[in-house]
């Protein structure tokens, strides 16, 4: 039999990411201050945002971006990241696809989002800045920029939606372990948040909500920066590290993937996995299949709608051309947090529009069923935001089933689930609902859309 388990050398962790925004055929549109509803340029963003990390948002001109040495040299804590054969998981299914996955779980964190805290953490100390805020939905992001900040020197103060922050008290600690400052969101402590417990004292929070308010610590505090783990381009261009290494990985185990799959948030662990791969299709015409997979309960890129709109609740972001279920629509509480987010993100969502990837969307019960399948048979409890991951890569396995194809499916496994293990208490007990919101509900949060000429669409 074949390796199971593909690992590379530290001398082959890559040296550079990939900026996609260099190679699209039709460049994402850009983002537009609310007010002139002119272009921003990377100086627009420099009161809140990180300067490099502003700049790399911006940067449509190098496809490869140097990691600084100081990133790579932490990025041996944990990289690179196994590539695994799921040969347990293709038994079980009884399919021909082979199936491989890109494990991220093993970071010190426990998922993909270290890759992006580190390199922002250490932009950060770089510029001199030596306080850092941002929001946290499940705590994944939350727990990664506390241990980057930590490293760099950097204090963290963090926002997490206040569902997540009351259902899972261990990625609270994990916080406050590494050192970081947590506020429940919305909270008192911020205009934005006071104005909507006002209105509503019992709001379960969105990451929207959570984003507001982190913006506004960092605008009313001095040397305080605004860091975001997920749709902004710099967050997909640092993850790129994963699909970098996954070629790599992929090439050394004989096989080039037929369908790329991975769960989608904001899009920061698929534009990591996919734009890599992705960038042979524009050259070389390569007929690779590349899936986003969301929730249903918050269904952006299967039913939301192309536009303009604020990144956050309160509207104190720049406008971001992408699809987006309007920023102050609340999905349910389901448990992978980290998908909870309204909109895509500007550059993947050009990509999708264009017809270069696929989206798909998969119920909450779904996806534990694969998760709890993955877990009986390679051994890994997955996050639960990564059981779409997996339950989209067996709604493939099970279609090359049907039509008798030998295809090979590659997702990301962008996390572990083992902070987690409340949620899969509540499906082994039948008490998990599923569900997607209705048309009504959908049409409310899109009517709130802030006004731009249709000409900047199109
Ligand atoms: C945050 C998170 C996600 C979703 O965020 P993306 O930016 O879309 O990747 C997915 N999986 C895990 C484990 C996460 O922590």
């Amino acid at each position: 039999m074949k390796q199971k388990k593909i690992i590379l050398p530290e001398s082959e962790i890559p040296t550079e990411w990939y900026n996609i925004q260099a190679e699209m055929p039709t460049k994402p549109l850009p983002m537009l201050d609310p007010k002139s509803l002119r272009p921003i340029t990377a100086e627009d963003l420099y009161p809140i945002f990180v300067e490099e990390s502003a700049r790399q948002e911006l940067n449509q001109s190098d496809a490869w971006i140097a990691i600084p040495e100081e990133v790579r040299e932490k990025y041996r804590m944990y990289r690179s990241t196994p590539l695994v054969r799921a040969n347990e998981l293709e038994r079980a299914l009884d399919t021909p696809a082979h199936i491989y996955f890109k494990d991220e779980g093993g970071s010190p964190c426990g998922s993909h989002k270290l890759n992006s805290a580190l390199a922002q953490a250490y932009y950060a100390k770089e510029q001199g800045v030596t306080n850092v805020t941002t929001e946290t939905g499940a705590g994944q992001w939350g727990s990664a920029l506390s241990l980057a900040s930590r490293i760099f020197g950097l204090e963290c103060a963090i926002y997490q939606v206040r569902v997540s922050y009351e259902q899972k008290p261990s990625r609270r600690t994990m916080m406050q372990v590494y050192g970081a400052q947590l506020t429940p969101s919305p909270s008192m402590s911020t205009r934005a948040g006071k104005d909507v417990l006002t209105r509503d004292p019992d709001n379960p929070g969105s990451l929207g909500m959570a984003i507001s308010e982190a913006i506004e610590l960092a605008r009313t505090t001095p040397n305080t920066k605004y860091l975001l783990g997920s749709v902004m381009n710099h967050v997909g261009l640092h993850q790129t590290v994963i699909g970098l290494e996954a070629e790599r990985q992929m090439a050394l185990a004989g096989e080039q993937p037929d369908v790329v799959i991975a769960c989608f948030g904001g899009g920061s662990n698929f534009s990591g996995m996919i734009f890599p791969f992705l960038r042979h299709t524009f050259c070389d015409d390569a007929t690779t299949r590349y899936i986003a997979v969301e929730p249903s309960s918050c269904p952006k890129l299967t039913r939301g709608r192309f536009a303009y709109d604020y990144g956050d609740e309160a509207g104190y972001t720049p406008l971001i051309p992408m699809y987006t279920l309007g920023h102050s629509f609340v999905p349910s509480a389901i448990h992978a947090g980290g998908l909870r987010y309204h909109g895509g993100g500007s550059a993947f969502s050009q990509l999708l529009r264009d017809g270069y990837i696929e989206a798909m969307d998969v119920d909450q019960i779904e996806s534990f069923r694969a998760g709890m399948l993955f877990a009986r048979t390679e051994g890994i409890i997955p996050a639960p935001e990564s059981c779409h991951a997996i339950a989209g890569a067996i709604r493939e396995a099970e279609r090359c089933k049907r039509e008798a194809k030998a295809e090979t499916i590659l997702f990301c496994l962008s996390g572990h689930g083992q902070l987690e293990i409340s949620a899969y208490e509540q499906f082994i007990r039948h008490t998990l609902t599923g569900g997607s919101p209705t048309d009504e509900e959908l049409r409310a949060g899109l009517s709130d859309l802030p006004e731009v000429p249709a000409c900047a669409i199109n």
